[in-house]
């Protein structure tokens, strides 16, 4: 029988894992009994909650739970890399451990890789309900703009819960860079994908780990990881100043040469500089975050490191 890998990151998640693990074995039992076998790998993301003590209970009750432990918080996607590391199955799931991936979905799911012959069933919410206003149009606006800069694709309301075949898995982990964006990931990489579209479902228990600057600094992340185009705003503002500059020269020495008087115009001075240095630290910032980024990789850092498994 085929094997089914449910890889699960979990970060303070003491509340939701048990009903998640109640859910999702219902559906097996229901949907897979016959068809296929499961792991689940419950990767703890350094919880400082009972997550790591409630995962262990449900390995001593079943057998098919593994766990990755981690040595402190690396984020949900040093989790997921760590989870499709361990992984054995010849499919492979990416979900949430708060519900708000659907374990409902998976047969569905299924039958998508085994009958339509895909080699990835992703899933996209379409509706933002219960997300705040703000939230949302941050998120909308971002991969409206990540769209038109990027040379991947990314989908508005994409999930990061999947099921691809191994060899999928096998080439996300093949990509070992350290700064990861799975959205841009998975498009990299190619394979056929089909999209299963869902309404967003609210969290079980718990809350969410995303604040507002977390997310902000994640949308950085896609950006300098997918697009190399914000580098190119730096030459462009650079020529445009040149030639308002150029212009600015041969208007002042016209005038001049009509008005006599060449030293007024102080205040104007000052708001060009201000202006013009304005523009140099900003399109310097664009470079710094590169450069960041340049300077995290090239360190070649681990993306997670293990303090404890199943086996250990
Ligand atoms: N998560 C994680 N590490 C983190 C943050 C989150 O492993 O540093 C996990 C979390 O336990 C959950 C999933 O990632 O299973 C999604 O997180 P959350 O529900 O907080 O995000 P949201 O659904 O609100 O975007
Ligand atoms: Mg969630």
């Amino acid at each position: 029988m085929e094997k089914i890998s449910v890889i699960v990151s979990c970060y303070n998640e003491e509340k939701a894992l048990p009903l998640f693990y109640e859910e999702m074995e219902r559906v097996r039992k229901e949907e897979f009994e016959e068809i296929a076998e499961f792991e689940y790998i419950f990767v703890n993301d350094g919880s400082k909650d009972n997550t790591l003590e409630i995962i262990k209970k449900l390995r001593e009750r079943d057998e098919k739970v593994r766990y990755v432990s981690f040595s402190r918080n690396f984020g949900k996607e040093a989790a997921m890399y760590a989870g499709m590391e361990v992984a054995k199955g010849d499919l492979v799931t990416l979900m949430d451990a708060d519900l708000q991936d659907p374990p409902s979905l998976l047969k569905k799911m299924y039958d998508v890789i085994k009958v339509e012959g895909y080699d990835t069933v992703a899933t996209r919410r379409v509706t933002r309900k219960g997300e705040p206003p703000i939230r949302s149009f941050c998120a909308r606006m971002f991969y409206k703009i990540i769209n038109k800069i990027s040379d991947i694709e990314m989908v508005d309301g994409a999930r990061d819960y999947r099921l691809m075949k191994r060899q999928v898995a096998d080439a996300i982990i093949s990509l070992k860079e350290y700064n990861r964006y799975s959205k841009g990931l998975f498009s990299f990489v190619g394979f056929s994908t089909k999209w299963i579209e869902y309404e967003n479902v609210e969290r079980i228990a718990g809350e969410t780990k995303w604040s507002f600057w977390k997310l902000f600094k994640y949308a950085l992340e896609g950006i300098t990881a997918f697009s190399t185009t914000p580098l190119i705003l730096s030459s462009l503002l650079g020529i445009i100043f040149c030639i308002a500059a150029f212009i600015a020269i041969i208007l002042i020495v016209i005038r001049t040469l009509i008005y006599g008087d060449p030293t007024s115009g102080w205040p104007s001075l000052v708001c060009i500089i201000v202006f013009v240095s304005g523009v140099q630290l900003f399109t310097i910032g664009i470079i710094g975050q590169y450069l960041s980024k340049t300077y995290l990789e090239v360190k070649k850092r681990p993306i997670y490191i293990i303090k404890e498994t199943e086996e250990n």
